[in-house]
């Protein structure tokens, strides 16, 4: 049976890309070598590494005074990185779900930390709005697609200080003005390719203004001298990052993926608010275009595992809500294709006839 991978992360990857790593893993280049048993100091291995990073600044129009790191540790990783880096007095977070907070938490180790909007009054179903930004803070730090609860920043907001983005769920869905941003990072493996590897685009003049001493892993300079080789980077990860980008750029970019991916949450929201079985979670204007989340309507509330087992029989993989939420998330990350939406659409509207008089 086909499966529709609507899973949260690691996630759904271009087929491309998969079959392109899987050569590679046997023999990479025509060397007779895998990707996997060669050092990440070849030519061969340089390379990809370059092109990668060509490609995710031209797909994303990232400046020329902006450097690009792939590094090891994840995003949770970043939640201290940036603190470390860029907090010498107060910075500011808004807190808009779990990965926020965690964030928020990590920060508190290095100094003083202004929660300056929360949506956690309404379980983080929204995005908080017209708040006003201190300005005497050393960075204000947003999370633009939270994963869990579905909702999203619309666009890039104007920030007095240096703005510092987790995106690790949106990366790449829709154009980024990264000008407005100081450093944006995320984990590769919800939007651009397999776990192990994480960005970090950043503006290099908001470095090396802390006064604290930095351990070499943690400042991000080091990792900057050394074209992100600063020590030994996911070489497979990496390589099979490229090969999603490589994709992306084949399909028409970010903006024809944006276009995919607002006609995919246009389909599946539409039949959310259309079916009487479902409703959403999130607040309409912040919703997600990666992560759509649902739920039963309260009539139908004891059907949810009965749903559940009956989309899988139908070949859908990962909808089962996030614990925090409940009911139901699909994720429509990049290379999951509107054939799988239909699909689960289909699914939704042939229950509504079973359980719907
Ligand atoms: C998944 C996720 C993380 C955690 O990423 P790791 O790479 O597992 O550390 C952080 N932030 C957001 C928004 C996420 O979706």
């Amino acid at each position: 049976m086909k499966k529709h991978n609507f899973n949260a992360g690691p996630s759904i990857l271009p087929r491309e890309a998969i079959e392109n790593a899987a050569k590679a893993v046997l023999d990479f280049n025509g060397s007779g070598l895998s990707i996997l048993e060669i050092s990440h100091r070849t030519k061969d291995f340089e390379e990809v590494n370059d092109e990668a990073m060509a490609l995710f600044r031209e797909l994303l129009n990232i400046p020329d005074e902006y450097k690009i790191l792939f590094l090891g540790g994840g995003a949770s990783t970043q939640f201290f990185h940036v603190p470390y880096n860029l907090l010498e007095k107060k910075a500011g977070y808004v807190n808009t779900g779990v990965w926020s907070k965690k964030a928020i938490k990590e920060a508190k180790l290095f100094g003083e930390v202004e929660v300056i909007a929360s949506s956690e009054d309404k379980n983080f179903t929204y995005i908080p709005k017209g708040y006003k930004i201190p300005t005497d803070l050393d960075y204000l730090h947003i999370t633009s697609n939270n994963t869990i609860y579905g909702t999203e920043y619309k666009t890039d907001i104007d920030s007095p200080v240096t703005l510092v983005a987790d995106m690790s769920s949106d990366i790449l869905s829709r154009p980024v003005d990264v000008k407005k941003y100081g450093l944006i990072y995320g984990g590769a493996q919800k939007n651009m390719g397999p776990a192990g590897v994480t960005f970090v685009i950043v503006r290099e003049d908001i470095l090396g203004k802390v006064s604290r001493q930095l351990p070499s892993m943690v400042d991000y300079r080091n990792h900057i001298a050394n074209n992100s080789m600063f020590n030994t980077p996911p070489v497979f990860p990496i390589f099979v990052l490229k090969e999603t980008l490589k994709w992306l750029k084949s399909i028409g970019g970010v903006p024809e993926m944006q276009k995919r991916n607002k006609a995919k949450a246009d389909l599946l929201y539409g039949e959310i608010d259309r079916n009487p079985l479902f409703v959403g979670t999130a607040a309409k204007e912040d919703r997600s275009l990666m992560n759509i989340c649902f739920v039963m309507a309260e009539p139908y509330q004891d059907l949810a595992a009965e749903f559940l087992e009956f989309a899988k029989g139908k070949g859908m993989v990962g909808i089962k809500g996030h614990r925090l939420v409940g009911g139901f998330r699909a994720s429509c990350y990049n290379a999951l294709p509107i054939e799988s939406v239909q699909a689960l659409v289909d699914c939704m509207q042939e229950f509504e006839k079973m359980h719907v008089k």
